[in-house]
């Protein structure tokens, strides 16, 4: 499988609408996607980048980020897009750790970037590009040709590193290649029913799998209109929602969404597929949307070192608080720790093998080896189970499970008790150390508005739902779970807040 850009070359000749912004205006057209990625390739050639180096990207979006993104593909350079939220020390690392040929930052990190690489060997250039589009990157852009030969790959050649959220340790870099992006790219468009009538409306970071290669990929494939907002905003969304037939969303986009009263069937009257993934939906949300709006939303699973793994399906059984099938190609084992093959609706570690899986670590060739196994599956870290009919449940990660007077607990089973209780919001459950049973399970609870639900009632309620070892022994109760960019509640933070 050679450069994947080649299979969105069809669609930029067929032209049509690339990007509009929320007012509905075309900021740039599938033509316009062809001639200035062309000019931008021909200009990163020009500043001495050569096939495999890697452009280190830390800006907000835009319609000439895809621009720049797409040119690298084409380039065969490697893209390596950092979340628009990190600090010197982080950047440092980045830096350090993938030494990229090119930087393109914000305006107002270029100094902050100038001065992290003035001490590096060989030395690394650093270009601008803001919110709006403009920066020094697109200075002698009008004197580049705007057609460009793309640079032959095969299908192990990295695309992109993508640097995992890492909640323990450092960041690894996940390498993806045009091989894994095509795989996950030609499997979802058939899985998802994509057509040149589909619209995207688009609010994901495009840092990060879901927002580029997941919704940006599946668009372009078809040369969709993408309605391009800068960030999810659940009173814009409800606005523009009837100009798009395709979202996809990180659940707590479906939670915000179903807390704003003008949301409803009027909004998603020409909606086609609404998906959800990169954090667990619960299932009273999948449940309240289908109720509100008469549309099932298609949860999927994934992570940046695979790109999707399962989805539930377009025709078919979509079953609440799981992530469906295996999608074509994309083979999931659930074991126990010596190996051997759970039995149904039996939690185990889940393990994946596919076209779609990275090739490894970068610079971490041990590390790589540790994660697969001598079959070649990749060891995801997620806890699952699967069901009867062959669906697939994300129990939880690996590192949050609770080990407790010696059981096991499963944070996600006992949230999920806690979660259908009145007068409560959402919870997450951790283990904090405890002197007798090693972790005592401990459930950190965001009361509804105007609920005074206590420990007492939370506990009980546990006492006569569950096996006594899983109910928590502590109940504590915040304003707001602390989240990441895509939705994940950040654990690690509670069990440094909470610690004794
Ligand atoms: P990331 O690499 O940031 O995309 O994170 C990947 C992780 O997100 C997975 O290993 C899962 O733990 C979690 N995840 C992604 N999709 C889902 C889902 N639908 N349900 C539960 N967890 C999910």
């Amino acid at each position: 499988m050679p450069n994947i850009y080649r299979l969105f070359h069809e669609g930029t000749k067929r032209g049509g609408d690339f990007i509009l912004d929320a007012d509905g205006t075309t900021l740039a057209t599938y033509k316009d996607l062809e001639t200035r990625s062309a000019r931008y390739a021909n200009r990163l050639a020009g500043l001495g980048l050569n096939k495999g180096d890697r452009v280190m990207v830390q800006v907000e979006k835009s319609a000439e980020s895809l621009f720049l993104y797409f040119a690298c593909l084409r380039a065969g350079l490697i893209y390596l897009p950092l979340n628009t939220a990190y600090q010197r020390s982080e950047l440092e690392y980045f830096i350090g750790n993938s030494s990229p040929k090119l930087v393109i930052c914000a305006p107002a990190s270029e100094a902050l970037f100038t001065s992290i690489c003035s001490t590096s060997e060989p030395a690394i250039c650093v270009q601008t590009l803001d919110g709006e589009g403009k920066g020094s990157i697109r200075e002698e852009l009008g004197n580049q040709a705007d057609t460009f030969a793309d640079q032959p790959c095969d299908d192990r050649d990295i695309a992109a590193i993508l640097y995992t959220s890492g909640t323990t340790g450092q960041p690894k870099g996940a390498m993806i290649s045009h091989g894994n992006l095509e795989a996950n790219l030609t499997t979802l468009h058939k899985a998802w029913g994509f057509t040149g009538q589909d619209v995207l409306l688009h609010a994901l970071p495009i840092f990060h799998v879901h927002g580029l290669f997941v919704a940006t990929h599946l668009a372009v494939l078809n040369a969709s209109p993408i309605v391009f907002l800068p960030k999810f905003d659940a009173q814009e969304i409800t606005r523009l929602l009837p100009h798009a037939s395709v979202y996809m969303g990180v659940p707590t986009n479906y939670t915000r969404l179903l807390s704003n009263p003008e949301f409803g069937k009027g909004a998603c009257r020409n909606m086609r597929l609404f998906t959800a993934g990169s954090a667990p939906l619960l299932p009273q949300t999948f449940d309240e949307f289908k109720h509100r709006t008469g549309h099932t939303i298609v949860e999927r699973y994934g992570m940046t070192e695979t790109g999707m793994n399962t989805s539930n399906p377009l025709k078919g059984a979509r079953k609440a608080g799981t992530v469906g099938l295996p999608l074509q190609g994309v083979s999931c084992k659930i074991i126990d720790s010596a190996g051997n093959p759970m039995e149904i609706n039996e939690t185990g570690s889940l393990l994946v093998k596919g076209p779609n899986v990275f090739s490894g670590y970068w610079q971490l060739p041990e590390k790589t080896q540790e994660e697969f196994t001598a079959d070649g599956y990749f060891r995801t870290g997620d806890l699952a189970c699967r069901d009867e009919d062959g669906y697939i449940s994300i129990v939880g990660r690996g590192k949050d499970l609770i080990i407790t007077g010696g059981f096991n607990v499963y944070p996600r089973e006992v949230e999920n008790v806690i979660d259908k209780m009145h007068g409560v919001d959402e919870s997450a459950v951790i283990g904090l150390p405890h002197s007798d049973y090693g972790e005592a399970v401990t459930a950190i609870i965001v009361r509804s508005e105007g609920s005074d639900i206590d420990e007492k009632a939370i506990i009980q309620h546990l006492k006569a739902t569950l096996a006594n070892f899983k109910v928590a022994k502590q109940v504590l109760f915040v304003d707001t779970l602390p989240r990441n960019t895509m939705g994940k509640v950040q654990k690690n933070v509670l069990r440094e807040q909470f610690k004794q």
